[in-house]
């Protein structure tokens, strides 16, 4: 039978539950002897096919489909009846993938999650469930070891999605198995629906919601409360990521809970790990030092004031003071520099006013500042300029260029106008997909600085050495053994990330420094094992069949 660990119940299903339970079907896989030996024969049809072929039959299915969102529903519908085949089809085939089961297609299937709808998947936590959310929670099968949660509020660029942004916590739990090998028995899914203030999903009669505007203030927070006590409870230890919450709840609940339960915000810390990443990565070809470099952010948001935390942090590691390293970054927002004397400002943008004069546009702050390093998160297209891009070149040898917004619309700069506009000097990454780019004769392969590089790997980190906390140790730990895995010849042509086939070994070896930090600080929930990479990677799930007889 099933080997222990990919058992979903303490009595593994024969016949036709067997064939209905996506974490133990096989479809036409399984072999001659499992048929006889779990009341299958009859139930397939003759021919005994190889992972390998049923995964060619998936492919040349959807590569015949134009649609992105049709290959999302494919994709779905396969993930509903065979977890380890739609695990190999992702695993084997990341590039492909990622942008139909992630980001782009993602936000398109949470805008139209009503009306592809066909089974739910995780649990769907709402407002009327207070006081009673540990007994909900029991109604889920198995043990979760972690939970990416969401309140809908915003998702993507797309604003307030309600309880359709469930989409998002399934999508990121599938890249935790593709990407690291989470194994999927432990990961739970979990709409928090509180009602939505998007008016269009409440006249929509697909909508799978509460059709109520948003609880807020007290009565929120004794929901979110109690389910994450009642999440501790019913799944001790378990890790829970917070996602796509909107500004004013994504910071206030982080520092609520970071210092007391194992839980992240990947919209603030994963993001700041992959930048500060990108950022190891451009000064091994530059030169330079992290300390002595100056960020200039467009936008001071989640991501903006996420990386600067961070950078700041990792400042600090090589001996700068906090107070000298902040000063290091400037945050320009909507209203210009943020600088003291502004009565504007929200409580995460503190932290990074300076004493300066106002100054109301970009191009003047690049002028004056003079940063090694522009980061665009802002969500608003176009806003690296030539003028900017120019400037940069003039001020600096090899300029910082990190154009993070999503989607590509909205991105602050092209891969070709980074490299056209800075005589190809630029290190250059982007929060969208950029073909390669022919600049003065020399090919550049950009690379997207995706968070799908850290968050798995620290999840996994986190689960295997049985974390009670999630700190900024590890995400700097991760930043540092990505930029590490960044070979030579990635950055010879321009590349500030590894190729994200080797996604894997990447996250596996991140795990293992994630881990390392758990053990070294004491938070570690077991004694550290002697081979703390081979302790990884003996709990990575791998989608190719086991034997069930
Ligand atoms: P957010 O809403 O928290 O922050 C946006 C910030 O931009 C706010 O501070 C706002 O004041 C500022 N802003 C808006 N208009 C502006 C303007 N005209 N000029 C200057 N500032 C302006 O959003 P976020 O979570 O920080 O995400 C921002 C962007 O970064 C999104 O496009 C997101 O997709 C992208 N992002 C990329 C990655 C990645 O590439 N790995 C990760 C996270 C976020």
């Amino acid at each position: 039978m099933a080997p222990k660990s990919q058992r979903a119940t303490p009595d593994p299903p024969r016949g036709i539950a067997l064939l209905h339970d996506p974490l133990l079907n096989k479809g036409t896989a399984f072999t001659e002897d499992e048929r006889d030996a779990l009341g299958l024969r009859g139930l397939l049809p003759a021919h005994v096919h190889t992972q390998e072929e049923q995964m060619a039959r998936v492919l040349q299915q959807l590569r015949r489909m134009a649609d992105p969102l049709d290959k999302f529903v494919a994709l779905n519908a396969l993930h509903d009846r065979n977890e380890a085949l739609f695990f190999r089809v992702i695993s084997d085939h990341v590039d492909e993938m990622q942008p139909l089961i992630y980001t782009p297609t993602v936000g398109l299937a949470c805008q139209r999650f009503g009306q592809i709808f066909q089974r739910p998947r995780g649990m769907f936590i709402t407002a009327n469930d207070r006081g009673r959310v540990a007994s909900v929670l029991r109604n889920w099968p198995r043990k979760a070891g972690i939970i990416v949660m969401t309140d809908g509020e915003r998702i993507l660029g797309l604003g307030d999605q309600g309880a359709q942004g469930m989409g998002i916590p399934v999508g990121k739990l599938s890249l935790y198995t593709a990407c690291a090998g989470v194994h999927p028995s432990l990961c739970l899914p979990v709409a928090i629906d509180v009602g939505t203030n998007n008016e269009t999903l409440h006249a929509d009669p697909f909508y799978i919601g509460l059709r109520q505007r948003r609880i807020t203030g007290a009565a929120y927070d004794e929901l979110i409360d109690e389910l994450v006590t009642a999440a501790r409870e019913v799944f001790p230890g378990v890790l829970i990521q917070f996602e796509d919450f909107a500004n004013h709840n994504a910071f206030r609940l982080l520092t609520k809970y970071r210092d007391r339960i194992c839980t992240f915000n990947d919209d603030i810390q994963g993001t700041a790990a992959v930048a500060l990443a990108g950022l190891f990565s451009a000064l091994r070809v530059s030169g330079g030092k992290l300390a002595d470099q100056k960020l200039l952010f467009l936008g001071a948001g989640e991501a903006a004031t996420g990386i600067a935390d961070l950078t700041v942090a990792a400042m600090a590691a090589q001996g700068l003071a906090p107070a000298a390293a902040r000063e290091r970054c400037w945050l320009v927002d909507s209203r210009g520099l943020v600088v003291k004397g502004r009565n504007d400002l929200a409580e995460h943008k503190q932290p990074y006013a300076k004493n300066h004069e106002p100054i109301g546009d970009f191009h003047s702050a690049v002028r004056t500042i003079k940063p090694t390093a522009i980061i665009g998160v802002a969500a608003v297209g176009g806003t690296f300029t030539r003028e900017v891009l120019e400037e940069m070149a003039r001020i600096n040898t090899r300029p910082i260029v990190f154009a993070l917004s999503n989607p590509t619309s909205k991105s602050e700069c092209t891969a070709e106008q980074a490299y056209q506009w800075t005589g190809g000097r630029a290190l250059f990454a982007s929060g969208s997909p950029f073909d390669p780019v022919k600049v003065e004769g020399q090919t550049f392969v950009p690379r997207q600085g995706n968070n799908s590089y850290i968050f798995p790997g620290v999840g996994l980190g986190a689960i295997v050495s049985k974390a009670q906390r999630v700190t900024d140790d590890m995400f700097m730990a991760a930043a540092r053994i990505l930029a590490e895995r960044v070979d030579d010849a990635d950055l010879a042509q321009g590349s500030l990330y590894p190729a994200l086939s080797r996604i894997r070994e990447v996250s596996a070896a991140i795990a293992a420094a994630v881990a390392e930090s758990a053990y070294a600080s004491g938070i570690a929930g077991k004694p550290r094992p002697a081979d703390v990479l081979a302790d990884v990677q003996s709990q990575m799930y791998d989608p190719r069949y086991s034997s069930y007889v």
